[in-house]
């Protein structure tokens, strides 16, 4: 199968091989002819399965098709909505790259970056916006964008905006469009919520699905190391360290956790930088590019700011800490493995968190393994009581022990081991010791 076959013509052809594409992916193959068709298509893939091309390359096909070069200014034709800036500046490129021998122009319109430069932009007029809901509204309200051409609506990675609380924006910005469009909705994971989504927005939609729902990269080696909390970063700085990795993506759960384990890491002299939500966009820009040109080995993100982030050939994923929503596991190592290429993801898991990796476990319908020997006495990741049964997601209906009481673990007494090996972690910042009892 080549993208020839899929219908994609000259200037497209050319960007996909200027990129090195020769095969297209399973999502390719399956929405591309579909979207080039006039479908409107829910597509559940996951990240990493190259679904951006698979909804950008047909789009532009079809924008140039009916392109007319003397409609001045050019007016809004499509919009792809997405949940974050990050996905946004991804996203954004990709039209550039793709759409490079096209007379057509993009903009990308999010939070965080100033919103004079925006309007100018706007008001000079483009024909593919790339935006984070709450931007664009603040946008439109400003009557600074007409939306009422728009022919090409995508909802990409829609399952996260739902998490991230945008239904009623997106509600509100599809009521300002055509109902006589082209929609498209891209989720790695469909849930109820978004089967209702898909049921208001979408005109007798294709269903296309690549990957099988709640599973996990293939092609990712996952391990659990159970180990106490107090010496997680040591065991961190330790795996960097001992195996030489060059780049690794780090979850956290929280803003301050993220700043906390940068600031350590940069102690144990590994070169590290945090991307979180409180940063401004400069610097989640400037923490990316050094991530993605190599120049830090470290990225410690949060879920929300890493969602979406596509880096070439990342190897290593490591969960610091557990996400407490359970498919975010999956949003999460799916940063690695990606386009085929093998994978590594990590997770240290103490006691307390013993319960997110049961629901995790639950969703995979799989036991992640575990390493026998951590190199510290070993603790157990049994768990003892359920937590509350209240405690399920009210937006999205999923279950979230956020709220609940943190279960009794066997064990816990454990997590004041000592690595049981003799290896010790040696600062390799000036004339530290070891790291030890600052995790
Ligand atoms: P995505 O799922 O859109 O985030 O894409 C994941 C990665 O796959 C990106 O780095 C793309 O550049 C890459 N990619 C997309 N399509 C192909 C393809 N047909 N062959 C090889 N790599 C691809």
């Amino acid at each position: 199968m080549t993208f020839e076959q899929l219908g994609l013509t000259g200037p497209l052809l050319n960007a996909v091989a200027g990129q090195g594409y020769i095969t297209p992916t399973p999502i390719q193959q399956k929405a591309i002819p579909l979207i080039l068709d006039g479908k409107d298509v829910l597509a559940g893939a996951q990240t990493g399965t190259g679904k951006t091309a698979s909804f950008t390359l047909p789009l532009l096909q079809r924008l140039a098709e009916n392109h007319d070069p003397h409609q001045k200014p050019h007016c809004v034709r499509a919009l792809i909505l997405v949940p974050t800036r990050e996905l946004a500046a991804q996203v954004h490129e990709s039209v550039k790259t793709y759409g490079a021998h096209l007379p057509l122009h993009a903009e990308a319109i999010v939070g965080g970056a100033s919103i004079g430069i925006q309007t100018r932009q706007l008001r000079r007029g483009c024909d593919i916006v790339v935006a984070t809901p709450g931007r664009l509204i603040d946008h439109v309200q400003q009557r600074n964008i007409n939306l009422s051409n728009v022919e090409i609506l995508v909802l990409d990675e829609a399952d996260r905006m739902l998490d991230m609380g945008f239904l009623p924006d997106i509600k509100q910005i599809m009521a300002l469009i055509p109902k006589k469009r082209q929609s498209l909705l891209f989720s790695a994971t469909v849930p109820n919520a978004i089967k209702s989504l898909a049921a208001q927005m979408l005109n007798n939609p294709v269903e296309v699905e690549v990957a099988k729902q709640n599973a996990t990269a293939e092609n990712v080696t996952e391990r659990v190391y159970g180990i106490g909390r107090e010496h997680k970063r040591e065991l961190l700085s330790y795996l960097i360290g001992s195996n030489n990795w060059k780049q690794v993506l780090v979850f956290v759960r929280t803003k301050h956790g993220a700043d906390r384990l940068e600031k350590q890491l940069i102690e144990d002299g590994i070169r590290t930088v945090a991307l979180h939500g409180d940063k401004t966009q400069g610097a989640r820009n400037k923490a990316l590019e050094y991530f993605k040109a190599g120049k830090v080995s470290v990225l410690v993100a949060t879920d929300i700011a890493a969602r979406g982030l596509d880096i070439d050939e990342l190897p290593h994923v490591v969960n610091f800490d557990l996400p407490q929503v359970p498919e975010d596991y999956i949003h999460r190592i799916g940063r690695t493995g990606r386009a085929g290429l093998s994978g590594e993801a990590l997770s240290l898991v103490s006691p307390e968190e013993a319960w997110f990796l049961v629901e995790i476990e639950k969703l995979l319908k799989r036991q992640i393994p575990r390493v026998a020997d951590t190199g510290y006495e070993p603790v157990s990741l049994k768990v003892m009581d359920a937590p509350k049964k209240n405690a399920a997601n009210k937006v999205t209906g999923k279950k979230d022990f956020r709220h609940a009481k943190k279960p009794a673990a066997h064990g816990a007494k454990a997590a004041d081991s000592k690595r049981t090996d003799g290896k010790r972690i040696e600062s390799r910042g000036k004339g530290r010791s070891g790291s030890r009892g600052k995790g």
